[in-house]
């Protein structure tokens, strides 16, 4: 029998059919630090983790039976893949299952940050009815620029298309759409987009693509969103166009550190700000945890 560690959550549909197989031994224990992980990895022919466990290359180390590692999500940062690799551990993850969960939330954002809803919320809160102070502006008609245009940059751009938005994109790559976006130069986002998303992983080209230098060439009173890695949009560059007016607003789902020690960001008046929650709806989880059990069922022999 095989013995499964779930070492953060997945959707209880995944879990229920993980257990219905006689083959599988699964064990849920969540919250462990890298110490706890080393005593107990031994005993495990697979992990599952999201994003909060960390496996290094110690718990790798003692990883004396394991034979793959799945991400139920994107990101394996999380994850020593070449230790893992080196050892001729598997590791897998299930990059497209809550692909459509972000493009949401990423225009929630949006629709967010151009409506001053942010704003308007923590006013009426404070039981205010400043209907002059928070006109905003409609999305309609305006350039979206997409930096990194895969799984969730096209299905953002689908949507921004159904509003009656220019989409613009950039990616390293020439990407096969059909989409109806214009593939351009970095530089032509800059110049042209109202709204500026990114959607793109976090390497070392990527790590602050966008810092003073790309802000001074960006259009007068633009949008940000940020819903991809934080690191990717440098924060204090960020905090001073916010402060000159170049940005007008921003939204911003992740953040260089998370959670982050500093709040200026957070704080300022015209920034709408999540805890990194865009992969965060129940269909992308369910997705995403029954992806998890068919890796499993197939390469855990
Ligand atoms: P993807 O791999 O499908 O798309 C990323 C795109 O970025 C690719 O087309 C790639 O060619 C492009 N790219 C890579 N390096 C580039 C560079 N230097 N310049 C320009 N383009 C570059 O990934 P995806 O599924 O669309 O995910 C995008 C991002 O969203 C990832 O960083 C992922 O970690 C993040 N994400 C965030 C959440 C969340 O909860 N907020 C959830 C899932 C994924």
């Amino acid at each position: 029998m095989k013995k499964i560690l779930i070492a953060d959550p997945l959707s209880p549909d995944a879990m229920g059919k993980l257990e219905s197989f006689p083959e599988f031994d699964v064990t849920v224990k969540s919250g462990m630090d890298e110490d706890t992980l080393v005593a107990t990895i031994p005993d495990f022919h697979a992990a599952v983790v999201r994003g909060a466990t960390k496996i290094t290359s110690k718990v790798i180390d003692a990883a004396s039976n394991l034979e793959i590692i799945v991400r139920a999500g994107i990101g394996l940062d999380n994850i020593d893949v070449e230790a893992a690799e080196t050892k001729g551990i598997q590791v897998a993850n299930t990059p497209a299952a809550t692909s459509i969960s972000v493009a949401e939330h990423t225009f929630g954002l949006m629709l967010a940050a151009v409506r001053n809803h942010g704003k308007a919320n923590l006013s009426m809160k404070e039981h205010k009815w400043e209907k002059k102070a928070l006109s905003g502006t409609e999305a309609y008609g305006k350039t979206l620029g997409v930096i990194g245009f895969g799984r969730i940059g096209q299905e953002v751009a689908k949507r921004a298309l159904s509003f009656g938005m220019k989409v613009i994109a950039y990616d390293i790559i020439e990407v096969q759409t059909d989409l109806d976006a214009q593939q351009v130069s970095l530089e032509e986002v800059f110049a042209q987009a109202d709204i500026i998303t990114l959607h793109l992983p976090l390497t070392d080209k990527t790590k602050h693509m966008i810092k003073d230098k790309e802000f001074d060439s960006m259009k007068d009173g633009v949008i940000i969103i940020n819903a991809s890695r934080g690191g990717t949009v440098d924060e204090h560059a960020l905090l001073k166009a916010l402060e000159s007016g170049k940005v007008r607003a921003v939204g911003l789902d992740v953040f260089e550190k998370e959670p982050p020690d500093e709040f200026e960001l957070v704080d300022h008046p015209n920034v709408i700000a999540t805890p990194h929650i865009g992969a965060a709806a129940k269909e992308g989880q369910k997705r995403a945890g029954m992806e998890v059990v068919s890796i499993l069922k197939e390469r855990l022999a």
